[in-house]
């Protein structure tokens, strides 16, 4: 057990004892300790070890035996007791935002609510409001709480889960008897979020199953391994809450059980419905290769991206599946933000990770003078940051640093900079920032005059959605994409894992509209440029191909293409 794991033993018996109504002098002790051992600068092993734990003030012998206990057998037998003496289902209140663990004991305690369905229905009879010290507005924190754990635990977001897939893959791939292995179903077509991380094994015995689950209960994300696992797989919980299904077919069916699990539904449905039109199947049969099941049908290989039912079979069929972007065709980053605004990094940090990327050119576009929780630029430190960016971009030979800003569309839709000032940067990206709470027309109007604005290049994250967290403002898509068509002004695709703004079908609309798309990713910091991979496949789920994208353009085309916008 690692130390954070016994810090947790001590801090679940506080709120364990709290919950139960315990004397407050009980768990503030417990507490205190759990406080106590996080802070320990030598490690809690050696400690325990060479019988030191017990000279740490705060810390006597029952710490010192529980500590023991977990560090040589994984439990305690106190805290399983303690934790028997509640429903599971009461722990769980304490994830709600605006429960802590005194709220979820005046829950159970007096309103009987053992578990996240019994809250809601207490919400909903407005029970809570009758409680000691509770109010309204409570009432009302809790529900929005319940709310987004709710929501959180549906949808996950595809950049926070899909990394966590990749490197279970790659545990599970090095198993003896464990042949081929993916990720499936929409994390693997990379819908933006998704309910769960699945992946298919091929596995040559039934063994493997247990091989698979033992394996899993090792690894360090791992919250619990379930008990519903067959030789056909099974299931487990990862760290955030995330469920992974792991599917074990045989090698021969390999191909086949991939297709089923990748989806989408309505994917699969048309190649059933193909199957049978071919007098074949109607299940498409068997196959150890997903290309030799869609070979079997007349069709070429369809990507994962694609497989979503919105035309991707008629296309093949007709030959004119799209060469999706790859992330290798990125030749920049066309807004990013420096220690001149609320960016982390300075420009020539910037330049040079830019450069690690195999960039050739980089646009640092820092806030403008309204957004001032941002660090906006007013116009003399937006001069004064041109000077220092041509002075870097001279000494730093094989990457161009273009002059960039992210200019706010104020509500009137005006720029927040004037003409001449805007004049002197290379790219001019602009945004809505602020004012949200418009109505359509004005959202659409407001962002149209932007689009039509002569040096605007690109407009960023054009609905401002945060996924989870907030909904896109009441904006007409369709008008922007025809505006920005008639304009020559790109629109971006913002890489961020819970922007992705476009999102996929507004993305295909624009590019049919003949709009380019910039692929930017927003980056705050040099570490965010490998999110550009996730505004990659949000580009390729909305059909976009590398002559669709402005910074796949060499730096020569970009410049020739933005002068004349
Ligand atoms: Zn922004
Ligand atoms: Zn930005």
């Amino acid at each position: 057990m690692t130390k954070t794991e016994i810090v947790a033993v001590f801090e679940s018996i506080a709120n364990i004892m709290q919950i139960r109504g315990d004397e407050p002098r009980r768990y503030q002790t417990y507490r205190r300790i759990a406080g106590i051992l996080d802070s320990l600068q030598e490690g809690i092993h050696v400690l325990y070890e060479q019988n030191q734990l017990i000279e740490v003030p705060g810390i006597g012998k029952s710490t010192v035996e529980k500590v023991g206990e977990l560090i040589e057998t994984g439990r305690c037998e106190y805290y399983e007791e303690l934790r028997a003496s509640i429903p599971a289902g009461v722990m769980d209140l304490t994830s709600v935002a605006g429960v802590g663990p005194s709220t979820a004991g005046k829950l159970y305690r007096e309103l009987n609510v053992d578990s996240l369905e019994a809250l809601q229905q207490a919400l909903d009879n407005h029970e809570l409001r009758q409680l000691k010290g509770m109010g309204k507005k409570t009432e009302e924190n809790i529900s929005a709480g319940l709310e987004a754990l709710l929501r959180h635990r549906q949808h996950k977001l595809m950049g926070d889960v899909l990394p966590l897939a990749w490197i279970c893959s790659a545990i599970l791939a090095k198993l003896e008897g464990v042949g081929e292995i993916s990720v499936a179903g929409g994390l693997r077509r990379r819908t933006e979020t998704v309910r769960n991380a699945q992946i298919v094994a091929a596995c040559s015995e039934d063994a493997c199953a247990a091989k698979l689950r033992d394996a899993l209960a090792k690894a360090m994300f791992m919250v619990s391994v379930n008990d519903d696992w067959t030789d056909s797989g099974g299931s487990a919980r990862l760290d955030d809450d995330v469920e992974l299904q792991i599917k074990c077919v045989a090698p021969e069916d390999f191909g086949s059980a991939l297709i089923h699990f990748t989806g989408s539904e309505d994917h699969v449905a048309e190649l059933n419905q193909r199957s049978v039109e071919l007098g074949l199947n109607s299940d498409f049969g068997r196959g150890k290769s997903e290309e030799e099941i869609y070979a079997a049908l007349g069709l070429p290989f369809i990507v994962p991206e694609l497989r979503e039912g919105r035309g991707e079979i008629q296309a093949a069929l007709a030959d004119q599946l799209p060469h999706l972007v790859e992330t290798t065709d990125i030749r920049g980053d066309l807004h990013v933000h420096s220690t001149w605004s609320d960016g982390l990094d300075t420009i020539e940090s910037i330049a040079q990770a830019a450069q690690k990327m195999g960039y050739e050119y980089i646009a640092i576009c820092d806030h403008s003078t309204s957004s001032k929780i941002a660090n906006g630029l007013s116009v003399e430190r937006l001069l004064s940051k041109l000077d220092e960016l041509k002075e870097i971009d001279e000494k730093t030979p094989g990457i161009k640093i273009l002059m960039g800003g992210e200019v706010d569309i104020l509500n009137d839709g005006s720029l927040d900079y004037p003409d001449e000032i805007l004049g002197k940067l290379d790219v001019v990206i602009a945004s809505v920032h602020s004012g949200f709470g418009m109505d359509e027309t004005d959202m659409t109007e407001r962002i149209i005059s932007a689009i039509e604005n002569r040096f605007v290049h690109i407009i960023a994250h054009p609905t401002g959605r945060l996924l989870d967290r907030r909904d896109p403002y009441k904006v007409s898509v369709g008008a922007l994409i025809d505006a920005a068509a008639e304009n020559n002004t790109a629109l971006e695709i913002n890489a961020y894992p819970d922007r992705l703004d476009l999102k996929d079908t507004h993305a295909r609309q624009a590019k049919e509209r003949g709009v380019m798309l910039a692929i930017n990713t927003d980056a705050h910091t040099a570490l965010d440029f490998r999110l550009i991979t996730y505004g990659v496949y949000t580009a390729r789920r909305g059909w976009v191909e590398k002559k669709d994208v402005l910074n796949a353009l060499p730096l020569d085309k970009l410049m020739e293409v933005i002068s004349n916008q």
